[in-house]
């Protein structure tokens, strides 16, 4: 069946190989772009972003209802252009082929690592960040030397059409093809045999997505959710920690992957947290409803979810502290106010669930290491937040907990520094993209040994126990005597 590009709205299965079948033919042809050749495409993506720029911000304030264009280029577009410029810079080193040790058995020989494009790479995008979480992997795959196919967020259908009519003024339909399209595209999306899937999204689905993947033993980096804690140390200033905590939760209303989800402080300091943490809020945001600078939830049902969790936890006797400075009514406007609650419990759903929401639990601790037993004794996070000025106590708070990133004294800043990996750990994700690792993910690390004119070995070959094979191993075994 010839391959038909007119599909990229709710493809079917067979539309969808189709496509991967000439992606994948286009990337036989030419299996090794130059250090050259992905910068094209990246200086292609890094100009079409900024041609893009303005209609990609509408249309994700479209698809959101509410969201301050300054999210956008703070939290999406200044991210992808920063991890283009990073990749730019870096890409010839990335790829040059690195030297290792040889053994001496098999000298004379060189021994190096290289690093081969994969091929084609598929790529799952929630909506809480459609274009940074489109993008981003995309940046990897490309300085990799790959190609990819990118599958967008059903809750984010304007920006996914806009990406998709972005990227293919950039790109041909040979180097990347963006699909929109529900659950029923991504589960075919996902069964696809790519040469690696990036999905972002939540734990439960990546669950299915690594399942899918198995059946075609498909490399997955799945980028995905949970509860992500902050502690505040009892000698860290609590209105700083409050008012840096509310700046970073307010953020897009809580819809981060890496927001704190609760917050583990000193018993004696809820009180003073909570009057800080609302004064910061009425700070940023005086004014709600019609106010574009405070993010609506994207969705109906994500509205009735996280007021679920609140009437639950409510239910359940948890104090409900609802932000909202001009106590307007918020009827009809999708945005939930910025919310403490105090006196939770385990049992409630907002302490099992990630929250995903302008929500914050405040969990008080009596002894500091209860805090980092309470963090343990949970599913390893994406993100953990400590506010302390001591390093020597951050260090121990480093050694004695997992998540998958760490910012010591703020929240989320940890997510865009493009020379680091970002990825999860266990139930919060596998694998890493971003810079360098990005760069790895995406490549087969080959190790490729180069044998010399002369053939050494054959010296001490068979038959064995001949007087050169003798003293080659009386010398190697020296070498390996029993440690003291
Ligand atoms: P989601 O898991 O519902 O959906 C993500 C993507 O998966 C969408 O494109 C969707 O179409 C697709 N999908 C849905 N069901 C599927 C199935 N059965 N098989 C294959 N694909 C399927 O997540 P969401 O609601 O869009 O996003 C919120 C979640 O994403 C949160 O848990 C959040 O923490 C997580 N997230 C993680 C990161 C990260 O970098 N780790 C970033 C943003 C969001």
């Amino acid at each position: 069946m010839p391959y038909d590009a007119s599909h990229r709205a709710d493809p079917s299965a067979q539309q969808l190989t189709d496509t991967l079948r000439h992606v994948r033919a286009a990337y036989a042809r030419q299996p090794a772009p130059t250090a050259r050749e992905r910068i094209d495409r990246l200086d292609r993506l890094h100009n079409a972003v900024l041609d893009y720029k303005d209609r990609l911000v509408a249309a994700v304030e479209a698809d959101f209802g509410s969201r301050p264009a300054a999210e956008t280029l703070l939290m999406e577009l200044l991210p992808v252009l920063q991890g283009i410029a990073h990749n730019r810079k870096h890409v010839r080193g990335w790829m040059r082929p690195s030297r290792r040790e040889t053994p001496l058995m098999l000298a004379p020989s060189t021994s190096k690592v290289h690093f081969q494009p994969l091929g084609v790479i598929g790529i799952v995008v929630p909506w809480n960040f459609p274009l940074l979480l489109s993008l981003s992997p995309l940046v990897s795959a490309f300085t990799a030397g790959n190609r990819a196919m990118i599958k967008t967020s059903e809750y984010a259908p304007q920006t996914g059409a806009m990406l998709q009519e972005m990227l293919a003024s950039a790109f041909s339909d040979e180097e990347v093809v963006v699909f929109t399209g529900g659950v029923e595209v991504a589960t075919e999306f996902t069964k696809l045999p790519f040469d690696h899937l990036v999905f972002t999204g939540s734990t439960q689905v990546g669950r299915v997505v690594m399942r899918a993947a198995a059946e075609n033993l498909t490399p997955v980096t799945l980028e995905l959710g949970g509860k992500s804690p902050a502690i505040v140390h009892p000698s860290f200033p609590i209105e700083e920690a409050a008012a840096r905590i509310a700046l970073g939760k307010g953020l897009n209303a809580g819809q981060v992957c890496i927001a704190p989800d609760y917050l583990l402080l000193p018993r004696d300091q809820v009180d003073a947290f909570a009057e800080a943490y609302e004064a910061a809020v009425r700070k940023h945001y005086p004014t709600l409803a019609r106010n574009g600078d405070y993010t609506a939830i994207i969705t109906e049902r994500q509205h009735d979810r996280l007021q679920g969790l609140l009437s639950d936890a409510a239910a359940k006797g948890a104090e409900v502290i609802g932000i909202n400075p001009g106590n307007e009514s918020l009827e009809g406007t999708c945005k939930v106010p910025m919310t403490l609650l105090k006196q939770v419990s385990d049992d409630m759903q907002v302490m099992q669930e990630e929250i995903f929401g302008p929500i914050l639990p405040l969990v008080p601790y009596d002894e500091f290491d209860d805090a980092i037993a309470y963090v343990n004794a949970r599913p390893r996070p994406l993100a953990l937040y400590y506010f302390d000025w001591d390093r020597a106590r951050g260090e121990h708070v480093l050694a004695h907990t997992h998540s998958g990133g760490v910012a010591f004294n703020d929240v989320l800043s940890q997510g865009v520094v493009d020379d680091m990996p970002f990825g999860g750990v266990g139930p919060s994700g596998m694998g890493h993209y971003h810079g360098k690792e990005g760069f790895l993910s995406f490549s087969k690390a080959k190790p490729v040994i180069r044998k010399g004119r002369l053939d050494a070995i054959a010296f001490i070959a068979a038959p064995w126990g001949n007087r050169l094979y003798k003293a080659f191993m009386a010398f190697q075994f020296a070498r390996f005597r029993k440690k003291r």
